[in-house]
């Protein structure tokens, strides 16, 4: 049995007490005119004590596939049956996603590149400087919404810490219990808050949920059970995570290329197991003509592949997500 909480939820100005949600934004900087930059921010205190889950999207303004899994959680997630406390920001990038555009436009920073944040930063490095200040540092779990931008994706999870740092088997953990089905093992690049926050202690992961424009309800579904299955993992909602019986594990990408500029023509499908010289591809010439059969250069899971199916001498028509292993 969880305790009755008594502790608040608070990030910046905002002060959820024990049983409440709160609605409301935080102060992060200034437009050129004065006009202030708020970020959107959620919090629902549980009436039960328990631990803090830090949910975050739309740290890429073009990928809004995490702000509906928000939104579904939102709308589930009741205070009074809530052992813990839940910050959602629902999002981070705001200038980008006013923008439709992954970067900034204020800066020409990618936001997943800026954690922890600088306070003497550009734009974004002052958002991710807040929110890190005032709501991570809050969190026992972290989960940052991303997707494959507008490129067609599989869905999946991401641990972006090596295998040597202290909260890697925690991150692990966490990806296998958020149970999308195939997780990227790979040390990211400095910057992503799936570094930052581990490297304060917090066990957080990646989610990338696909890869379109606009909405996709088939990734956002699998976003929202695999929300709903950390919830009931770490014992803040009661239940069973529904989990897959086994996940599969790549820890790099390999590009499939094309030595022809023409038009790509299918063969594979995201998420087919590949095998090595599999054909991928044809490519034929704008007159229509088979002028060259693309082969996966490695074994491995068909990841991605560009939106559009055209495609330069030496342009990557897909990647393939590889050595294959499974937790
Ligand atoms: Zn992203």
């Amino acid at each position: 049995m969880h305790k009755t909480n008594t502790n608040k939820l608070i990030v910046g100005s905002l002060i959820a007490e024990p049983g409440a949600r709160v609605e409301g934004r935080l102060s992060v900087g200034n437009m050129p005119d004065g006009t202030p930059i708020r970020v959107p921010v959620v919090l629902i205190n549980g009436k039960q004590s328990g631990k803090t889950l830090y949910l975050q999207a739309i740290s890429d303004g073009n990928e809004l596939n995490g702000i509906a899994v928000i939104h579904e959680i939102l709308g589930q997630i009741d205070p009074a049956e809530l052992s813990g406390g839940l910050i959602a920001v629902p999002v981070v990038n705001v200038h980008a996603f006013h923008a439709k555009q992954a970067y900034s436009p204020v800066d020409n920073v990618k936001m997943n590149r800026c954690f922890p944040g600088r306070s003497d930063g550009t734009s974004s490095e002052r958002i991710a400087y807040q929110l890190f200040e005032k709501a991570v540092r809050n969190a026992d779990y972290c989960i940052d919404l991303h997707q494959g931008g507008v490129q067609p994706m599989i869905d999946e999870v991401r641990v972006r810490v090596g295998e040597r740092h202290r909260c890697y088997s925690a991150c692990l953990a966490l990806a296998r219990v958020f149970g999308v089905g195939y997780i990227l093992d790979q040390k990211g690049p400095k910057g992503q808050l799936a570094q930052a926050a581990p490297d304060i202690g917090i066990p957080t992961i990646d989610p990338e949920l696909g890869g379109t424009h606009g909405w996709d309800t088939v990734s956002i579904n699998k976003g929202v059970r695999g929300v709903l299955n950390v919830l009931k993992h770490y014992q803040f909602i009661d239940g069973t995570p529904e989990l897959p019986d086994q996940q599969i594990v790549v820890n790099k990408f390999v590009p499939i290329l094309s030595n022809k500029g023409g038009f790509v023509y299918y063969k594979a499908k995201l998420y087919d197991r590949i095998e090595a010289r599999q054909p991928i591809a044809e490519i034929r010439d704008v007159f229509g003509n088979v002028s060259e059969v693309v082969r996966s250069p490695e074994e491995g899971i068909f990841w991605s592949h560009p939106v559009y199916p055209m495609v330069a001498s030496g342009g990557i028509i897909g990647k393939i997500g590889t050595p294959i292993s499974y937790l």
